[in-house]
């Protein structure tokens, strides 16, 4: 069925899909953009807009999951990826020999300021431990 314009009960992208509200899900859509450093069928990474780290990527999954707190048994599989591509991308940037960190921050007391799952990773210089 095709809605009017003035029926939509979303609003439409160009492509015609809800534009989501989620900043991470629009990154994956395509709909605001970021510098992109990894893609696949499963996630995508693309540097943080404020970096920490010399080099400071996020590895987002395409699906939208809120935080660490809603990954089931089923996405076992999904949480190893995220961690594979990381160390893939640490290798890439030239950290596998240097030492770099990955991080997911969970919830208000964990710092997590975007909902939707996301691991950082960061390097290119000493971090210091613990965080803050
Ligand atoms: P967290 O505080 O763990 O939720 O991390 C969210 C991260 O997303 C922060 O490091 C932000 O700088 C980063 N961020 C927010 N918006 C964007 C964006 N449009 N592009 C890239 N990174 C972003």
């Amino acid at each position: 069925m095709v809605l009017s314009p003035r029926r939509r009960r979303y609003p439409p992208t160009r492509k015609g899909r809800a534009l989501s509200a989620c900043i991470f899900c629009r990154i994956a859509a395509g709909e605001i953009p970021s510098t992109i450093v990894h893609e696949d069928d499963q996630c995508l990474a693309f540097r943080d807009i404020e970096p920490r780290a010399p080099t400071h990527i996020l590895i987002v999954p395409r699906r939208h999951i809120s935080s660490l707190d809603d990954l089931t048994g089923d996405d076992t599989a999904l949480a190893g990826h995220l961690q594979l591509v990381a160390a893939r991308l640490a290798a890439a940037e030239g950290l596998a020999g240097r030492g770099y960190r990955v991080v997911v921050n969970c919830g208000e007391e964990g710092g997590q300021s975007v909902p939707h799952l996301h691991v950082h990773l960061l390097g290119g210089r000493r971090l210091g431990w613990p965080p803050g």
